[in-house]
């Protein structure tokens, strides 16, 4: 397996439409969730950074596609989140729309789907899960905020992460938390295996 060294990272751009998706020979790692189930901080965990991709900023306000390049290997593609409740429906519009447009590209080679590991995953959870089961690309789900879990609520919840999003044996689930690194070496691995 080569090695990726993943505390060298740049952001590489932002974009907003089609024409300004990056199509290229290198693998590409997407990350989608809904906002504030803390997809910045499960990049940032894996980068080894703390304020790279940005945390906590208002959620909604950025339908844009990140593109950050690891170690001039593969590239990380933060999508914009989903589900907050206060965004009109112009910018819920435009979210489905980029979304259609990513996902209809298929420039990607690995998903990484985050949901909140303490809760039944939302209807447009499900909705990002159909878009890659739907895609010709492997996916896995990263449940985060385990370190919120008491022990024993674990395997029940992975279950129910795993039945509510319809998820088939061949497809990973991984407990995480990107406060305390849990599932950071699974993940890990998951992604140095593209190169
Ligand atoms: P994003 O909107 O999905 O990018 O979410 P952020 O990464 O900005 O995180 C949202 C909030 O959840 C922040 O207050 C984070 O500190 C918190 N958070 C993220 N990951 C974890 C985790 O694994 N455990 C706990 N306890 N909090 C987390």
């Amino acid at each position: 397996m080569a090695k990726l060294n993943l505390n060298r990272a740049e952001f590489v751009k932002s974009a907003a439409s089609p024409s300004q998706f990056i199509n290229s020979p290198m693998k590409a790692v997407v990350f989608a969730g809904k906002s504030n189930v803390g997809k910045s901080s499960v990049i940032n965990s894996l980068l080894n950074r703390k304020n790279f991709a940005r945390v906590g900023a208002e959620p909604g306000k950025t339908i844009h596609v990140n593109y950050f390049a690891i170690d001039e290997k593969m590239y990380f593609v933060d999508l914009p989140g989903y589900g907050y409740a206060k965004v009109s429906q112009s910018e819920r519009d435009r979210w489905g729309k980029l979304m259609e447009d990513f996902f209809s590209a298929g420039l990607f080679s690995l998903g990484v789907m985050i949901v909140d590991a303490r809760h039944k995953p939302t209807a447009d959870d499900i909705t990002m899960a159909e878009w890659f089961k739907a895609s010709a690309h492997p996916f896995v789900v990263v449940a985060n905020k385990l370190d919120k879990l008491k022990k024993s609520e674990i395997e029940p919840n992975m279950q129910l992460i795993r039945e509510t999003l319809g998820l088939n044996d061949d497809t990973r689930l991984i407990p995480f938390s990107a406060e305390k690194g849990q599932g950071r070496d699974i993940l890990v691995s998951e992604i140095t295996a593209l190169i």
